[in-house]
């Protein structure tokens, strides 16, 4: 199976920044960011969401409160841009949990990989941290670091690069359509 997917982060990538967002009001979305998911999805491209949600194992908010904020962003995408996330994986571990779906670990991807049949070693990973780059790494697939979040800061402490730094999502999305038909 050569099925191409595209694995977004969350929080700092798709919506602002806000350590440990736990209310669904504070959900706002980068300028672009809709658009650019909607690109993906002309390009029949599987935009999958993979997110660490530590809150939930802090004790923070709740997986119930989590649903809720991911039921506004797919909302919010759609009334801006008709657009659409195929998946939503979230790893709701603590780091003291040490469990095998915190980014950079794989649990998430694996399932994902599994669940819709996509091959990691073909497809793309976009995020503004580290461990999102070290995802897509350690899953052997194309990464993209994108300036927005953590982003800049980031860029400065990297000692593997990305394939590919970009202003933000919208920027990512047009490297990724000129890549995949660069085949
Ligand atoms: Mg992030
Ligand atoms: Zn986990």
């Amino acid at each position: 199976m050569n099925k191409i997917g595209v694995f977004l982060d969350r929080d700092g990538t798709l919506n602002l920044e806000k350590e440990y967002l736990s209310d669904p009001a504070g959900l706002e979305l980068y300028p672009g960011a809709a658009k650019a998911v909607k690109e993906l999805n002309k390009l029949k491209l599987p935009v999958i969401l993979v997110t660490n949600q530590s809150g939930i194992g802090r004790k923070m908010f709740t997986e119930k409160t989590l649903l809720k904020i991911h039921q506004k962003l797919a909302k919010m995408l759609d009334i801006e841009a008709g657009a659409r996330l195929d998946a939503f994986y979230f790893c709701p571990h603590s780091p003291e949990e040490k469990c095998r779906c915190r980014k950079p670990k794989l649990g998430m991807v694996e399932k994902a990989a599994s669940e819709m049949d996509i091959n990691p070693k073909v497809s793309y990973f976009v995020g503004d941290k580290i461990a999102d780059i070290k995802l897509g790494k350690n899953a052997g697939g194309k990464t993209i670091l994108v300036q927005t979040g953590y982003g800049k800061e980031e860029e400065n402490k990297m000692k593997e690069k990305p394939d590919h730094i970009a202003k933000n999502l919208l920027a990512a999305v047009k490297w990724i359509k000129k890549d995949v038909a660069a085949g």
